[in-house]
């Protein structure tokens, strides 16, 4: 029987009434389904450089959804270095399909893809499910196929999470950061501590 739960909407009493989920539905548990695995990446690395291809086979993984900054380049790095170019031509080569997901501007994003040429998105809003939806349409690529590479928890690592990818967090390439960064560092140290 479906239980009607309350919701913010415009009928007399301020609320309307939505048909919930059945209670006897059986939770089906993915990867980063409770607050902790959400913040939990399924892999660690020091940089994306060492990232072992043979490792995203293994879980199926056909395409890659990948943050610029702090990630690929630090964030004062305009344009992709030969490790960039390097790592994007031994995924491509592995035919893994790549998409650039930035909460940067527009200009920055387009000014580092302007030589790759890779499907991008720029203010992605991460951890918001929608940049990470339209990234795995453009690549034409599903949950269990799509991995996402970044160095924040709390965007890159959530964001994947939430949709049930397969998350990948790497060490900041570089300590300078906005002073707002800096403090969600402090408070992604803590989590890392308790959930290494
Ligand atoms: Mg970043």
């Amino acid at each position: 029987m479906n239980r009607p739960y309350m919701v913010p909407g415009t009928c007399r009493e301020g609320f309307q009434t939505v048909p919930g989920i059945r209670s006897s539905v059986p939770k089906i548990y993915t990867r980063g389904t409770t607050m902790k695995n959400r913040l939990k990446p399924d892999l660690f690395l020091n940089t994306v450089y060492e990232l072992d291809t043979g490792v995203l086979k293994r879980e199926g993984i056909e395409a890659i959804i990948v943050d610029i900054d702090n990630t690929l380049v630090s964030w004062d790095t305009k344009l992709p270095d030969e490790k960039v170019t390097g790592l994007v031509c031994r995924l491509a080569s592995e035919d893994f399909k790549i998409c650039i997901l930035s909460n940067n501007t527009k200009k920055r994003v387009e000014e580092f893809n302007k030589d790759l040429k890779l499907p991008a998105i720029h203010k992605a809003v991460k951890p918001s499910k929608m940049a990470f939806k339209r990234a795995m349409k453009l690549m034409d690529s599903k949950v269990k196929n799509t991995a996402v590479i970044g160095d924040q928890l709390f965007t890159d690592v959530l964001g994947g999470n939430r949709l049930g990818l397969f998350t990948i967090l790497v060490s900041p390439i570089s300590s300078k950061e906005f002073i707002w960064t800096r403090l969600v560092r402090l408070l992604e140290r803590l989590i890392l501590k308790k959930i290494k």
